[in-house]
């Protein structure tokens, strides 16, 4: 049988092929029946360009249906589909188009010329604009041409191991990398998620997330499309707009900043989210504050998964059992979950170590980068996730922080998080950074930036007092900053690296 996931989602499909999957915020729907009738033209397209088995094709577009229609086709087809970050500017596009060497580059109207210049730099041969999204006139060529395809495509035959998409991981800890996913890695996350979250024809998924990241294509869309279920397909996350919604919805997806900011809106309450059954986060570690604010304007308890886009989603809070704030839960089925130390030996409960992954939702390598392959897997196939954690008596996960922002000072292992739960938990801080900053006696010192709570003008040395009561010496922050914002990326996660950038020189 194909390993196809477009032929396991359609096996999913409704029987009645006009059920709405995608509903617009004016209204409009789009059926099962259509969608998989506008991606059949697209994918007749892209093939009659002659786009093969294999081929990348890269796209930055806005959210519109025509954008999910496209990846579906390009599952359909057996291209790889390279979705990009829409914040990404020139040197960034530059970069994923020169390393991944795509057959295609679709683009946002706005942004053709510059599109074109880049992509006849890059050998990319050919360049077109999506569409207009559902409802407006616009004449983006891709659609536009697809038009007058036939309505019919059979999925092409794949092997497990065939590529369906290539994504870049975010960027956070350095240049993205492309992570390699197949058609067996994005199936079987897919099933455990719809599984384990009980998605079901019922559903109706109301979905603010980006589609060009793992969280808003892969966790949303599949769980719907491997269920039958419908989204309501905003164009972009707005409190206002999301409650408006609600009604209308069962389950929710968010990063932790969508639900800081739903909490700021006093209609986002125990009413409007009476009739929810599932509300989930992850991308980043959200507050234990955030979810007890949650449970208390709302009942409901936020369901926290931890996952990253070169393996989709690894652990998550049961649905059923309890759910624990700071815990990212239990392993998915099909997935294995280790801590060890620096030498890949297993760490006793209640240890904090190296977080490794293994199973079938686990990438196939990084794209063009064999030796950064080898490295980050051990020789019996653990995956190094790079984030450091420990796992309780319960078999709970707990995400400590990163490798990469753990400080090492005077030989001693610093975790930030834990110092930041501190700093956060005062009442004149809003939240708080801790990063580690070259020092000549120490090797590594901590840092901290705290954005004060509204109306409080935090002062350092009382956070630094207060620290010294309740830590050892070594974890104390050597200095306080204050900001208003801690900059973060468009997935809501905190750059340190720039934080660390940018007081590099404070002790050298
Ligand atoms: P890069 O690998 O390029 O530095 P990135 O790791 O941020 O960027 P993603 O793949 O988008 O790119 O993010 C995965 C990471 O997000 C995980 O490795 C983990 O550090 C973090 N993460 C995801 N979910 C959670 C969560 N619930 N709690 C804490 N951290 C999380
Ligand atoms: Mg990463």
């Amino acid at each position: 049988m194909t390993a196809s996931l477009f032929a396991l989602m359609a096996r999913n499909f409704p029987a009645d092929r006009s059920r709405p999957l995608l509903i617009t915020p004016d209204g409009q729907t789009l059926s099962y029946g259509d969608m998989d009738a506008l991606s059949a033209r697209i994918a007749r397209l892209l093939t009659e360009l002659g786009l093969a088995k294999g081929d990348r094709v890269a796209v930055q577009v806005e959210k519109s249906p025509e954008a999910l229609a496209l990846y579906l086709a390009c599952l359909k087809a057996g291209l790889v589909f390279l979705p990009m970050n829409t914040a990404y500017r020139s040197d960034e596009v530059d970069y994923l188009l020169g390393d991944a060497e795509p057959g295609l580059f679709v683009c946002r109207p706005e942004q053709q010329a510059e599109a074109e210049k880049l992509a006849a730099a890059r050998g990319c041969p050919r360049v077109m604009t999506l569409g207009a999204p559902l409802g407006t006139n616009g004449s983006g060529s891709l659609a536009e041409a697809a038009a007058s395809q036939p309505a019919e495509f059979a999925p092409l035959p794949l092997a497990e191991d065939d590529l369906a998409a290539m994504l870049y991981t975010s960027g956070t800890t350095g240049r993205p990398k492309g992570a390699m996913l197949t058609h067996r890695n994005l199936a079987a996350n897919g099933l455990a998620l719809r599984d384990s979250w009980r998605f079901t024809e019922n559903d109706v998924l109301l979905h603010a997330l980006p589609i060009f990241h793992a969280h808003g294509l892969f966790v949303a869309c599949h769980c719907v499309l491997l269920a039958g279920a419908a989204m309501i397909w905003l164009p972009r996350f707005d409190a206002a707009q999301v409650i408006e919604n609600l009604p209308r919805a069962t389950t929710f997806m968010g990063v932790p900043t969508f639900y800081t900011r739903l909490l700021a809106e006093p209609a986002f309450n125990r009413d409007t989210t009476a009739h929810m059954r599932l509300f989930t986060a992850g991308s980043a570690p959200m507050l234990a504050a955030t979810h007890e604010a949650f449970t208390e304007r709302t009942g409901h308890k936020v369901l926290e998964r931890y996952g990253m886009t070169e393996t989709g989603m690894n652990t998550g809070n049961p649905y059923d059992g309890e759910r624990i704030p700071g815990t990212v839960g239990l392993p998915f089925p099909g997935v294995s979950v280790r801590v060890v130390d620096d030498a890949d030996s297993p760490l006793p409960t209640g240890s904090a170590g190296n977080i490794q992954v293994k199973g079938d939702n686990v990438m196939l390598g990084y794209w063009r980068m064999p030796e950064k392959t080898a490295e980050e897997f051990t020789a019996d196939g653990w995956f190094r996730t790079g984030d450091i954690g420990l796992i309780d008596a319960k078999g709970y996960l707990s995400i400590v922080g990163r490798a990469k922002d753990m400080i090492i000072s005077g030989g001693y292992n610093v975790y930030p998080k834990e110092i930041e739960g501190l700093i956060d938990a005062l009442p004149e801080v809003k939240e708080s950074a801790v990063v580690g900053v070259p020092h000549p006696d120490f090797g590594e010192v901590g840092i901290a930036i705290v954005v004060p709570a509204d109306n409080q003008t935090p002062d350092g040395d009382t956070i630094i007092n207060h620290l010294k009561n309740t830590l050892a010496n070594y974890k104390v922050p050597k200095k306080v900053f204050t900001t208003d914002t801690l900059p973060r990326n468009t997935m809501g996660k905190v750059q340190k690296n720039l934080l660390r950038d940018q007081h590099r020189s404070l002790f050298t």
